[in-house]
């Protein structure tokens, strides 16, 4: 696995970041922004900047099939579909239509999380740092630090929906202590 390691942590981000900004850019031609009752609940959590610019585009599917296709291409695992219930490219946040009325105040906030990691750490890093979590932590969605990080603020969330915390001042300090 280290010998296939090495040139994938190479492309993968190379190719990753022209799939990730083609995607943004379809999905945000159909993209909202935030429904005004979401606003008002993530208020406390969230840097005003990155609920401005964080729009949701809801589609009848997620179509991944794409990534689906390269991780067979080569040899790799498919990512666990069902798992994810939202995809965030960048700024915009992607839902399939059962889910998304009305949106889970829980899965949005997962997203945003995104978003705010994107946010500070810049296109390329993030997807580089999303890649090689991914191939370090033996290729699997859960391993990756980016939705660990995720995941554990999302908890925090759901566990007290009604109690603010500085989700970017979190954000930053988990990228500082998992290293560039
Ligand atoms: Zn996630």
């Amino acid at each position: 696995m280290a010998r296939l390691t090495a040139p994938l942590a190479r492309v993968l981000p190379f190719w990753g970041v022209r799939w990730v900004r083609r995607r943004r850019d379809r999905h945000r031609r159909d993209s909202a922004p935030l429904a005004p009752e979401a606003l008002r609940a993530l208020t406390g959590f969230f840097p005003e900047e990155t609920l401005a610019v964080a729009r949701v585009a809801i589609v009848p599917r997620l179509s991944i099939s794409r990534l689906l296709g390269v991780s067979r291409r080569f040899g790799l695992p498919t990512v666990d579909v069902e798992r994810i219930l939202g995809i965030t490219y960048l700024d915009t946040i992607v839902v399939p239509e059962r889910r998304a009325a009305p949106l889970p105040l829980a899965i949005l906030f997962h997203e945003l999380v995104h978003v705010e990691q994107a946010r500070q750490l810049g296109v390329r890093p993030f997807v580089e740092r999303y890649v090689r979590g991914w191939l370090e932590g033996g290729r699997s969605y859960t391993a990756i630090p980016l939705e660990r990080d995720a995941y554990e603020l999302e908890r925090r969330y759901r566990a007290a929906p009604d109690e603010p915390f500085d989700v970017s001042a979190e954000v930053a300090r988990r990228l500082t202590a998992s290293g560039s």
